[in-house]
């Protein structure tokens, strides 16, 4: 059992499979994007599966396939599959912008992978092309369509941004009257590639549940899972739910269970973490498993107790400048 030395059991890695994207959204990367690692430095495939096999020996049963945008890795399906066929693996999901996913949606069904976070970061064609840096609006949600015609396991991801996107929040919420899906909210994070960031983030989780509050009626909360960022909601009578993920105010720490793996093998256990270890380069030394492990459990134990610990423990970098396609959400 992977476990910190607060007690908090991890049994869920977050996989980030490439730090190229095809969006340049506002708040995660500069309109001039970024420099991507070469693809030597990125975990093949290979190394991928072994850990994945070493760390669900030791209660990783939860994956989540983020990036950039994960469809852009070549032969994805190929790792996927291998992955699905992991027995101690319960549930693959995956984080996407859905402009290259539908073409995979039956193969996606047939290795049972059914849990798809989709972002849209707006309900309109023109701010969601602004805030994306692209013209990729009806690819998305077609894409959307297709995946809710399939009956997938589907969640919109939402970066709520001020003087942008904050007219979408109850046109996103009334989804939820028609589709079975969940919308989350999420809190601007300071992973924007620019090293810049406000001073007081202005839509936070309160101001965000204001906001619906004033404008929606009947609202119930609902309980939320264990290890879950999301805190959920549903409009009386709705089919679909809401929920807001406080990712900058950092109030889940608490029962956090994520590790994560970034393309180029460097294992954080906070998203606020500048990053622990690099386990491609023991892995391409010839560790063994014995002496991956050791590394991985050491780095669990020794995890942040929060988001604001971990940012304060960051040494070469103390300001954020890394852009959340390198890091995968
Ligand atoms: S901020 Fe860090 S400790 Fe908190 S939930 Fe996220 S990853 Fe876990």
């Amino acid at each position: 059992m992977l476990q910190d030395k607060f007690g908090r059991v991890i049994d869920y890695l977050r996989i980030a499979v490439t730090d190229r994207c095809n969006f340049k959204c506002e708040y995660c990367m500069p309109a001039e994007g970024i420099k991507y690692d070469s693809q030597t430095n990125l975990l093949n495939y290979e190394e991928i599966i072994r850990l994945v096999k070493l760390l669900s020996k030791e209660g990783i049963n939860k994956i989540r396939i983020t990036g950039g945008e994960p469809f852009l890795r070549k032969d994805l399906m190929v790792l996927l599959r291998a992955l699905s066929e992991i027995n101690l693996i319960d549930k693959i999901a995956i984080t996407t912008n859905g402009t290259l996913t539908s073409q995979y949606i039956d193969e996606l069904l047939e290795l049972g992978i059914k849990s798809i976070n989709l972002s849209i970061d707006s309900l309109d064609k023109s701010r969601f092309n602004k805030i994306t840096r692209t013209n990729q609006f009806e690819n998305v949600w077609n894409c959307f369509e297709k995946l809710l015609k399939k009956d997938f396991d589907l969640k919109i991801n939402c970066v709520i941004l001020d003087g942008q996107n904050i007219d979408d929040i109850i046109p996103m919420i009334k989804l939820g009257e028609k589709y079975n899906i969940s919308v989350r909210f999420i809190e601007e994070m300071p992973f924007n590639g620019s090293g810049t960031y406000h001073n007081v983030l202005k839509w936070d989780y309160n101001n965000i549940i204001g906001h619906i509050k004033n404008n929606l009626k009947n609202i119930v909360a609902l309980n939320n899972e264990p290890g879950s960022t999301s805190i959920n909601f549903r409009v009386h009578g709705y089919i679909g739910r809401f929920g807001i993920i406080p990712a900058y105010t950092r109030s889940f720490c608490g029962s956090c269970n994520r590790l994560r793996l970034t393309p180029n093998g460097v294992i954080k256990t906070c998203l606020y973490d500048e990053g622990i270890f690099n386990v491609r380069d023991l892995i391409r030394a010839g560790a063994s498993e014995a002496q991956l492990l050791t590394a991985i459990s050491e780095a669990i134990h020794n995890k942040a107790e929060n988001g604001f610990e971990a940012e304060r423990g960051r040494l070469s970098n103390k300001q954020i400048i890394e852009s959340m396609a390198i890091i995968g959400g």
